[in-house]
């Protein structure tokens, strides 16, 4: 006997997708029966996801784009929409983490990360808001989830700027939230805390990456599969159930 799965007819956007927890996201998504469409720049790594998806009877659509140009997320939303069809999820999650101390005028990362993880992010939830909103009108579910960080919430030395972007997040989501959340398009911004990904391998501080070894002996870290069924369940609510906020950590991490 057949069994409908569980977002068969959505069809979704991932950024980020090419590794950590946007690839996972997106194949659990497809897992469960949403179209995907695969943002990143790596093109290589997207059309291998893709294919790997379609290899197991999903739709997929590998669209390179880098989040710092608002032309090319512009141009990407445009190709969804005509090769898979109207988007209702947006799990907005491309993301840089380039930790540095400030009197090391490391000035070209911190414009980095302002530029991916809150500019990007904007331009993302910029590029998709009208198909959002005119999936909720038609009664269907619309979700936009932005990946933030407890980083949000934290004061770590170092990572000012990186902690600044995702408060930014954060507090996007927030106020997002009061203007889509009565046109009924849910946003939820998911805070994680470690999860095992490339993001710490970009780091060049050493002080950082002392911490963050540390961290990893001391600690078991979420998996990007964690994330990926957290953001699958929170799609796959009743429409009219919202996780605004999620926060979700290893569980020795304090
Ligand atoms: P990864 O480094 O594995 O993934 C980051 C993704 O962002 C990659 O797919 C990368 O693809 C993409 N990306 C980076 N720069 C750009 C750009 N300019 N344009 C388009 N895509 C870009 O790390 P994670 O999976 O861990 O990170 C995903 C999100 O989760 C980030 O926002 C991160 O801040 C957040 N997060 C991660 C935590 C962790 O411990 N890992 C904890 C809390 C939050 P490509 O290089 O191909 O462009």
């Amino acid at each position: 006997m057949s069994r409908t799965l569980p977002l068969a007819g959505r069809i979704a956007v991932v950024t980020g997708a090419s590794s950590g927890i946007g690839e996972a996201t997106a194949q659990k998504l497809a897992a469960e029966g949403a179209a995907v469409a695969l943002l990143a720049r790596r093109k290589d790594r997207l059309d291998a996801l893709a294919q790997k998806i379609r290899a197991g009877g999903g739709r997929a659509l590998a669209l390179p784009v880098d989040a710092t140009s608002g032309a090319a997320v512009a141009e990407a939303a445009r190709t969804i929409a005509a090769e898979l069809g109207a988007v209702d999820i947006v799990i907005n999650n491309a993301g840089v983490m380039l930790p540095s101390g400030v009197e090391e005028h490391r000035v070209a990362d911190f414009e980095k990360m302002i530029e991916v993880n809150l500019t990007g992010a904007m331009r993302v939830v910029d590029a998709f808001v009208d198909p959002l909103v005119a999936a909720a009108r038609k009664g269907g579910p619309a979700d936009l989830i932005n990946v933030s960080s407890i980083a949000a919430h934290g004061v770590f030395p170092t990572f000012a700027v990186y902690c600044a972007t995702k408060a930014a997040v954060t507090h996007l989501s927030r106020n997002l939230r009061a203007e889509l959340g009565p046109k009924n398009v849910r946003v939820s911004v998911i805070e994680p805390g470690f999860v095992d990904t490339e993001l710490q391998g970009h780091m060049t501080d050493e002080a950082a990456r002392a911490w963050i070894a540390r961290a990893r002996q001391e600690i078991t870290w979420l998996t990007a599969g964690d994330l990926a069924s957290t953001i699958a369940f929170t799609v796959g609510l009743p429409r009219h159930v919202n996780l605004p906020h999620i926060t979700i950590m290893p569980t020795q991490q304090v």
